[in-house]
């Protein structure tokens, strides 16, 4: 089984450095009035967020200006969470992910998330997690496709994990863990199993059509069982 998890409000909270820097480089690069009025960010691709970051600002989202954006949001993110105890695990969450890397004849664990690698990196690693204990990763910016979309990111994974695992791998064996209505709809469009977790901006209500909804991560012998269903 591959169980994929989604990063903000899933596995960790930065309080919101990340909108933070994206505002700080957009003040830094185009204007001091760059602000974030209107843009949805939960459960978005980075590449998506930043362009609608531009235009919201009255720039044109040319793939320059989103490159010199995701390049100072890079570095202003690092600087952001370098000092420690902003990036923090959820509740549950490093139990769960340890817990599951520990049987890895049945569990093969992976991300799925809006960020770019490298800003996801950061935020992993600030709050004490090694991306390298998820061996698929699928980051904002792997869409095959343009306009991107997050719907698109499982196809990826399915392939990246029938590579690992030598075989074609079925939707079925596949679990996507995340806290919004996008991380629920990238699953269904492509038949995978899905457990929303209300530890972000939607509550158990907004999220109850996915497969199961928990209020946290916290009882991991509960979310585990669930998932060897
Ligand atoms: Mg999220």
């Amino acid at each position: 089984m591959l169980v994929l998890f989604d990063i903000d409000a899933t596995l960790l909270t930065t309080d919101e450095a990340g909108i933070r820097a994206m505002v700080e480089v957009g003040q830094r690069l185009h204007t001091p009035g760059f602000s974030a009025d209107g843009v949805e960010f939960h459960g978005r691709l980075d590449p998506l967020i930043l362009a609608d970051m531009l235009a919201a600002n009255n720039i044109d989202p040319t793939p320059e200006a989103i490159a010199a954006m995701r390049e100072g949001y890079g570095r202003a993110l690092a600087a952001r969470l370098a000092p420690g105890g902003i990036s923090q695990l959820l509740p549950g969450a490093a139990e769960l992910v340890a817990s599951l890397a520990a049987e890895p004849d049945r569990m093969t664990l992976g991300l799925l998330t809006g960020n770019f690698p490298e800003t996801g990196t950061t935020k992993l690693q600030a709050a004490g997690l090694d991306p390298q204990q998820f061996p698929i990763r699928v980051w904002g910016d792997d869409s095959p496709h343009d306009p991107p979309a997050r719907d698109h990111l499982p196809g990826v994974a399915l392939e990246r994990v029938s590579r690992v695992w030598g075989r074609q791998a079925r939707s079925e064996e596949v679990v996507i863990i995340g806290d919004t209505p996008h991380d629920i709809a990238c699953a269904r469009a492509h038949g995978c199993r899905v457990l929303a977790v209300a530890t972000g901006k939607f509550g158990r209500d907004d999220l109850a059509h996915a497969d199961k909804a928990v209020e946290t991560l916290g009882d991991v012998e509960a979310v585990r069982r669930w998932l060897m269903q």
